[in-house]
């Protein structure tokens, strides 16, 4: 019996406390003041006490359970968005009015990691980025996860100068190259700053703030940070207002699409096709540019439902057209990035034409070089589905974007539209120039037509039949049109069909890129 026992006490019987899965969770002791061992009364209050205790635990271990399935993301183990609102709202309210600031961090393209690497390697990224966020972090800082790639970091007791040092140095730091399996991933991030209590002071109006900040910091570039400022505000304001406004037009007959001719440069009075541009009139604001609505759709994620609208109504069209004998060969239409990423995209395509009784080579989609960098599966499905279905596709604003010339002959295009920043350089540019000699001899050797657009003078003109651009497009032949002036222009005998429409040559498609 060792003498150093405390308060005198000389015998000790302990029991294990075990749970309902058989693991220890605790020790039951009896201890006496006379050396000696339990009686059967002893036996029953130990028995007794371990399934008090054992009660008593299992609850208290399920209470922290909840707690941290409530309150904290499994994935990253930080503070979820409730949590982050109530410890951010408890370190404003001791603040008590001194500054601070808010960052909100949301990650570049994360959703590209998701779809090319997996969602193994985007949890993995994630778990990584929330690591590095939280180092950044000092003690006494707010941390939490909003939502899938949305991080916030509430700064108290910090100018907003040292804020923005702090978003720099984040920047930075996340920006660290990771390796997941053998791919080298670079994460970026954009922050939007807000200060308190100038840009608010209660939790829901700073993340707001920040959130639009964070906005304007993507629009800019990416990988950057922005501080947040009453324009920011009102912009967003504006934005919200053409979301909701743009929802209601696309029912209310405000949206419309116009027809721009597109001709046989060697016969300019013959029509290769038209190209569908959509216009919107508001009743207050007018005529709203398709560039600045379509990036709304975008962001509201209305894209999907947009382009249903422009692929019905210009189905609808093109079959009122052939009923009433006017004879356009082909409608051209325009897609966003964001359309291949529906997987259903490609059968859509397909419905549409079928229920307006048209087929394949009555339509060309236009696609821009972001939709050939952007190697998402359910991209690479839609773009393999509707070439395989015939649908001609033709590569917009040629030589403006990546202008990498290697996807060209891997993906199924048929056409190239030179940007008309070229063809407006033509009189006072040798690189414009050359430029088009060789994406017209690029094309020539891969099989595909190639549309000049903007063409404006007859100069431009000129010089693109010379040198064998097949089809012209531009204001000099006819602006954007609504359907009947489109009619009515025709039948002025501006241009009809050409006698035998040149078909789009098959090019080698490899899916597998
Ligand atoms: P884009 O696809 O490059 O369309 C050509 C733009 O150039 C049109 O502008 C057209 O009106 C304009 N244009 C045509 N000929 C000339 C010319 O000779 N000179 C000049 N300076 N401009 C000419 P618009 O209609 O304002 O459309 C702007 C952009 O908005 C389009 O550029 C396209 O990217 C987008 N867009 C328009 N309609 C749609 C649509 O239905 N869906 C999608 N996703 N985008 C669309
Ligand atoms: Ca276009
Ligand atoms: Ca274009």
């Amino acid at each position: 019996m060792p003498a150093c026992w405390p308060a005198g006490l000389l015998a000790c019987w302990a029991s294990p406390i075990f749970n309902h899965d058989r693991q220890v969770i605790g020790v039951f002791a009896l201890y006496f003041r006379e050396p000696r061992s339990p009686n059967a009364l002893h036996h029953r209050i130990a028995q007794t006490c371990i399934h008090l205790c054992t009660v008593a635990m299992e609850r208290e271990r399920s209470r922290e359970r909840i707690h941290q399935l409530a309150y904290y993301d499994p994935l990253t183990q930080l503070p979820n968005r409730c949590m982050f609102h109530r410890s951010a709202t408890d370190a404003l309210y001791a603040a008590q009015g001194r500054a601070g600031a808010l960052l909100f961090v949301d990650l570049d393209r994360f959703k590209l990691v998701n779809d090319s690497q997996g969602h193994a390697a985007g949890d993995a990224l994630l778990c990584e980025v929330a690591q590095r966020i939280r180092a950044a972090a000092r003690p006494g800082d707010v941390l939490g996860r909003l939502s899938s790639d949305e991080f916030a970091l509430l700064l108290p007791h910090c100018s907003a100068a040292e804020a923005e040092t702090v978003a720099r140095r984040l920047l930075e730091r996340i920006a660290e190259p990771f390796t997941i399996g053998d791919a080298v991933n670079i994460p970026h991030a954009s922050v939007g700053i807000c200060a308190y209590p100038e840009d608010g002071t209660d939790i829901h109006t700073l993340l707001r703030h920040a959130d639009q900040a964070m906005y304007i910091a993507k629009q800019q570039g990416r990988q950057r940070w922005q501080r947040f400022t009453p324009a920011i505000n009102q912009f967003t304001q504006d934005r919200v207002a053409m979301e909701h406004a743009l929802r209601a037009a696309m029912h209310n007959g405000q949206l419309q699409l116009h027809y721009q001719p597109q001709v046989l440069s060697s016969q300019p009075e013959r029509l290769h096709g038209v190209e569908a541009l959509a216009r919107w009139k508001h009743p207050e604001w007018g005529y709203v540019s398709p560039l600045r609505f379509i990036a709304v759709a975008e962001d509201a994620g209305m894209i999907q439902e947009f382009t249903s609208w422009v692929m019905e109504s210009a189905c609808r069209q093109l079959a009122a057209w052939r009923a009433d004998h006017v004879e356009v060969p082909q409608v051209a239409i325009n897609l966003s990035t964001k359309n291949f990423h529906e997987p259903q995209f490609a059968q859509s395509v397909a419905d549409v034409l079928r229920r307006h009784g048209l087929t394949a080579k009555d339509l060309v989609l236009e696609i821009t070089e972001s939709v050939m960098l952007d190697a998402s599966p359910a991209t690479l499905a839609n773009l393999d589905a509707l070439h395989r279905l015939g649908l001609q596709l033709s590569l917009d604003d040629f030589g403006t974007g990546y202008s990498s010339l290697s996807y060209l002959h891997r993906l199924p295009i048929s056409e190239l539209k030179l940007d008309k920043s070229f063809v407006q350089d033509l009189s006072n540019s040798v690189a414009a120039e050359a430029l088009i000699r060789s994406v017209l001899g690029i094309a020539r050797s891969l099989h595909m037509k190639v549309v000049g657009e903007g063409v404006e003078t007859a100069e431009q003109r000129q010089w693109l039949q010379l040198q064998g651009c097949p089809v012209l497009q531009g204001y000099l032949f006819c602006r954007p049109l609504a359907p009947e002036a489109l009619v009515t222009w025709l039948r002025g005998g501006h241009a009809q069909p050409p006698l035998a429409a040149p078909a789009a040559p098959a090019t080698a498609y490899d899916p597998g890129i």
